[in-house]
């Protein structure tokens, strides 16, 4: 008898490309001697709170992006609501987002007391398309937070039209983005505030961390305010050996900055940028050439005059041509002892937002079809050249069985 035709069992008889032992930990960080020595210094030092070291990294953070200021925090999330309330967004204001996101980037906007308003994503670029982000506008809409999804830069030029044209801010959510550029012009530095995450699957880490660069110095002080409790000096600032100063409250602030100890981590990170960015450019070209006959959709080309933060390295699987589902290679690629990541399920596929809003997934088919089809392999500058030959393998094995 024939048995009926279904998806092929791809987990069933395979030879694990790896071992479980040697599981490749998805976005697993590179962490060198330099850090960790750091660290130790900074703990021998008996300064582990907010210090000399933030500032340090904060300076040479905006002097990488060529901003004017950045203030360090412990969070892109606590980045992002700051930069919010900076905005001058107020409850019941609107604020346009992508539905192609991290959860976090919505809750700061949530947070903020606003409203999010989705508007779709371009069909090729999985970047906020503007033309939606036009439908969008009404008289409440206070701020648009673009995503640099997986370091590909959005539409900068057509999104500052847009805030132009209706006097909105716009903060963009540059998670994935550090060494993003648009034009000529660093992600982050276009709008009038970028969010940057130094989270440990991130391009460069300090465990937990984010930074704000903003490009006015009222917003700076804002955001200085907003971050430490809403006090009027800074707290190392307040113990130094210039003698105790009182402090003032002025409002009601938040609990965001960041430590020394992180900032040892991210001073060393921060050299290493364009090292580790070169890497994953080179296991980029490697994924390409080594898929291009697969049938699967590997990234679409950078548009020109414009430069990949390399963050993700996303394919999507269409199950119609690829002859396996989403989730079954997801399955398949963990039996071969390979971490993989989903950038992003749709914010409209969680039970929150649809009970809150009243969204729908397919109100945004593009996200949606996106988030549905999407596999994220490894990309991190710590990964040998066996293990970028490992997950070609399992990808290719993958693939080939399920024909
Ligand atoms: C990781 C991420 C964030 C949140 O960063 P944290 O530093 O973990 O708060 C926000 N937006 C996007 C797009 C992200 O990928």
């Amino acid at each position: 008898m024939i048995p009926p035709v279904t998806q092929p069992n791809v987990t069933h008889t395979l030879f694990p490309v790896r071992s479980k032992e040697n599981f490749l930990i998805f976005g697993a960080p590179a962490i060198e001697e330099a850090e960790i020595l750091e660290v130790v210094s900074t703990m021998n030092s008996g300064w582990l709170g907010t210090g000399p070291k933030v500032a340090r990294f904060e300076q040479e953070f905006a002097s990488y992006k060529h901003a004017k200021y950045a203030i360090a925090v412990n969070s892109c999330t606590a980045a992002l609501h700051l930069s919010l309330l900076a905005a001058g967004v107020k409850p019941g204001d609107e604020v346009i987002t992508t539905p192609l996101t991290f959860c976090a980037t919505v809750n700061a906007i949530i947070h903020a007391g606003a409203i999010p308003i989705l508007a779709d994503v371009d069909p090729r670029t999985q970047n906020i398309d503007p033309n939606e982000i036009v439908k969008h506008i009404t008289p409440r809409t206070r701020a648009i937070v673009p995503v640099h999804m997986a370091g590909r830069p959005c539409d900068m030029d057509a999104i500052m039209q847009i805030a132009t044209d209706h006097d909105i801010k716009v903060i963009e959510d540059c998670a994935h983005a550090i060494e993003t550029e648009y034009k000529g012009r660093k992600a982050g530095t276009i709008g009038d505030f970028g969010c940057f995450s130094f989270y440990v699957t991130k391009n460069i880490v300090t465990g937990e961390g984010g930074m704000v660069t903003a490009r006015s110095e009222d917003d700076v002080s804002r955001l200085r305010v907003l971050a430490l409790h809403g006090m009027s000096k800074d707290a190392w600032k307040r113990f130094s050996d210039e003698g105790y100063k009182h402090y003032q409250v002025v409002e009601c602030g938040f609990k965001y900055n960041m430590m020394d100890l992180q900032a040892a981590i991210g001073i060393h990170q921060l050299h290493r940028i364009e090292a580790y960015w070169k890497r994953r450019e080179e296991v980029w070209n490697l994924y390409n050439a080594a898929f291009a006959d697969l049938p699967i959709t590997l990234p679409v080309e950078s548009e020109p005059d414009t430069r990949h933060g390399y963050h993700l390295y996303t394919i999507l699987i269409d199950p119609e041509r690829a002859n396996i589902s989403r989730d079954q290679f997801l399955d398949a690629m963990t039996a071969h002892n390979i971490g993989i990541g989903v950038h992003y399920l749709s914010i409209p596929e969680h039970p929150y937002y649809q009970r809150t809003f009243g969204w729908k997934p397919d109100q945004y088919p593009n996200a949606m079809e996106f988030g549905r089809q999407t596999a994220s392999l490894p990309l991190s500058a710590r990964l040998s050249d066996q293990d970028v030959q490992d997950v070609i393998s399992a990808v290719r094995q993958i693939l080939a069985s399920s024909r």
